[in-house]
């Protein structure tokens, strides 16, 4: 099968594993493992932050940003169809008692506009205690839904920087930052300079089997780690796991550039087939959405699975492929041979 539905189905390599198998622990809720510690000090200087958090998921990461941002009451401004908003099971109201204000931006991002926005024009007779409490400004690199397109430096910064004119913080949900980094050509410490908090995966593109971290102000993360105690966080012997994202920021971080890659050669190679349309623009990491002209995306989907690929339709005649590392340029040849058959295109 080749698997194109995610960069979360990859498995871990013989060498990973036995990174994992000789990693020294201890027990982490007492602050007691090394690797984590090694892994939580890597990724902050990667990011350019004081202190770093490793936590099971990326939902966590973020769940727990938000607690430690906002108090119950208070307003999040971010996309609407962000991570945070649409999969992570209603989290900012259940866990943090936050009000999420939608922004409609374009491919999930926005400018300093949505901002402005969302905080409304003050008038002298306000009721001063009206409205909820604006605190964050949260942005996705990157943007999942809006098929990994890429925050360019310039526009991160507007937004950030008209938050902090209006006294918000900011937090970045950097899921895929690595990808962002490695298409973009520009650091990961430099897309997240201008926020407080960044969450990044281990277990995306990297190919670690578990695991996201939390990097900002040790302040911030200190707050942080008390909320990931609070959610069933805490690890006890977690090093097995931070060995594995240790070895996946030393040994496949260099190697998303072949994702991004191989994404645009698919697409391109897609967008020649008759019967789909693909937005050439829009593929700017390891994400390619594609529209099929000519069938509905399930039927589709079915039919390609049946002949050994494997992707995920989204919406009627929307679909998504993800590059990863378990995919080779041999399949997707293979995987466009499917296409084209399923489509009785030539
Ligand atoms: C995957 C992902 C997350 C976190 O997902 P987990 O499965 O909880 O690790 C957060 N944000 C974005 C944009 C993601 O793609």
């Amino acid at each position: 099968m080749i698997d194109l539905r995610s960069d979360t189905v990859t498995l871990p390599t013989p060498e990973m594993r036995q990174a994992m198998a000789a990693a020294s622990v201890g027990d982490d809720v007492y602050g007691e493992d090394p690797s984590v510690k090694s892994l939580e000090a890597r990724t902050a200087e990667l990011l350019g932050k004081e202190d770093a958090v490793y936590v099971p998921s990326g939902t966590m990461s973020n769940q727990i940003a938000l607690r430690s941002h906002t108090e119950p009451g208070d307003m999040a401004i971010m996309d609407r169809s962000a991570h945070m908003v649409i999969k992570e099971g209603g989290g900012a109201a259940a866990w943090s008692g936050v009000t999420v204000w939608r922004v409609s931006g374009e491919d999930g991002t926005f400018g300093p506009d949505a901002i402005t926005e969302a905080l409304g024009v003050r008038h002298p007779f306000d009721a001063p205690h009206h409205a909820p409490l604006p605190r964050l400004v949260c942005v996705e690199q990157t943007h999942n839904e809006g098929g990994g397109v890429v925050w360019s430096q310039q526009a991160l910064t507007s937004v950030t920087d008209a938050a902090r004119a209006n006294g918000l913080a900011t937090h970045m949900d950097g899921a895929r930052l690595w990808h962002a980094a490695a298409a973009s050509g520009i650091e990961e410490r430099v897309h997240a300079a201008p926020f407080d908090t960044v969450s990044v995966c281990f277990s995306k593109g990297l190919g670690a089997p578990v695991g996201s971290a939390l990097a900002g102000r040790r302040a911030l993360i200190d707050r942080a780690r008390r909320f990931k105690q609070m959610m069933g966080g805490g690890l006890r012997q977690a090093g097995i796991l931070a060995a594995a994202a240790l070895h996946a920021l030393e040994h496949h971080r260099v190697r998303l550039a072949d994702d991004v890659r191989r994404a645009r050669t698919f697409a391109e190679a897609l967008a020649d087939i008759e019967g789909v349309a693909v937005d050439l623009a829009r593929v700017q990491s390891n994400i390619v959405r594609f529209r099929l002209t000519s069938m509905p995306a399930g039927d589709f989907a079915l039919r390609c699975h049946t002949e050994g690929v494997h992707m995920l339709p989204s919406g009627r005649y929307g679909m998504r492929a993800v590059m990863h590392l378990g995919i080779a340029d041999a399949d997707l040849t293979a995987a466009l041979e499917v296409v084209r058959r399923v489509l009785g295109s030539r």
